[in-house]
């Protein structure tokens, strides 16, 4: 069978390695280009509280519109920008850029911020935070840090120091994407997450019956909730998905059933389709729930 060649798919691949390769020095280029013109920007995703179904707080997403070829994702763009070099100078504008715009917002709302493995293994990367957060003036409980399971691949006592000096900031950290890395629960025991995203992959089709993802999510919000840590459930598009991790006892959801990413004009705006009331008096008035 031609799918199941295993040397077919090599040969069809290595072809197209090179222009990979060469499609990849282009790219690099043009997001050099784009973080020196103001060629990037921030999308911001709603993150709703299952016990009060109010937006605690929105995830900053880097977002690239190439000039020719339209939008491109961050999945593809980020690792250039680790290989390159780049990611220091991205993270750092996207930091600022979500402290500033997360000042705007009422005080409930927090605002949460990706970080790229090679960011965190900066030394400078806790002095970038400190910078950010004295621009905006905003309060450090309201920035929660996205890190992946990724980063204790190289675990050492780096990683540890790196986790203090973020904690001492007084800003909040999440393990992102929980579930598709290299999970151990040996870190969960030793690093300071207020938060666990659980993978969109558990989340997909979890309504599905017969599902093993339903048994995998109610384990790991029983593993958080005993560890003190939050839960947010990403990815969730359907109602009947909405509905099983309700009932599973995730904290929060964050998906495209409670809104998309939206450009920060567009964060205040309503987006109410779901039960959600999203208006200007509804932000003021809104509180984090923990
Ligand atoms: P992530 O941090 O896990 O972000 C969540 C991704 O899931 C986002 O994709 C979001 O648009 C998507 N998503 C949310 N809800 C749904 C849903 O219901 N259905 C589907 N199909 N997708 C949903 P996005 O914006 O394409 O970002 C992809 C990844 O790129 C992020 O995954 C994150 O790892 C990385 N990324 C994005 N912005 C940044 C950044 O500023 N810095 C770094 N280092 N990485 C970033
Ligand atoms: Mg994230
Ligand atoms: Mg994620
Ligand atoms: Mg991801």
């Amino acid at each position: 069978a031609a799918k199941g060649d295993g040397r077919g798919i090599h040969r069809f691949y290595s072809s197209e390695m090179h222009a990979d390769a060469e499609d990849r020095r282009r790219l690099e280029q043009d997001l050099r280009h784009a973080l020196a013109c103001d060629g990037l920007h921030l999308a911001y995703q709603p993150i709703v509280s299952l016990r009060t179904d109010q937006i605690t707080g929105y995830e900053a997403l880097l977002r690239w519109i190439h000039p020719d070829r339209g939008p491109i994702s961050p999945a593809l763009f980020i690792p250039i920008a680790e290989d390159s070099g780049m990611i220091s100078q991205i993270g750092e504008w996207v930091i600022h850029t979500a402290c500033r715009d997360a000042a705007q917002w009422d005080e409930g709302i927090r605002v949460a911020v990706n970080v790229s493995p090679t960011q965190f293994a900066n030394p400078g990367f806790p002095s970038t935070v400190m910078n950010a957060l004295a621009a905006s003036q905003l309060a450090p409980e309201r920035l929660e840090l996205e890190i992946t399971e990724s980063v204790f691949l190289n675990d050492d006592d780096g990683t540890d120091a790196m986790f203090a000096r973020l904690k001492a900031l007084g800003v909040r950290l999440a393990l992102d994407d929980f579930g598709t890395g290299y999970s151990s629960l040996g870190y969960l025991k030793k690093a300071p997450f207020d938060k666990i995203k659980i993978d969109q992959s558990f989340v997909r089709g979890a309504a599905i019956k017969g599902s093993r993802n339903s048994a995998i999510i109610k384990a790991i919000v029983s593993l958080a909730e005993a560890l003190g840590m939050d839960t947010t459930a990403e990815g969730a598009e359907t109602q009947d998905e909405l509905a099983l991790i309700r009932q599973l006892g995730c904290s929060h959801v964050q998906g495209y059933i409670y809104g998309r990413p939206m450009p920060f004009a567009d964060v205040t705006a309503s987006h109410n389709k779901h039960g959600v009331t999203v208006l200007m008096d509804g932000f003021k008035s809104s509180r984090p729930d923990r």
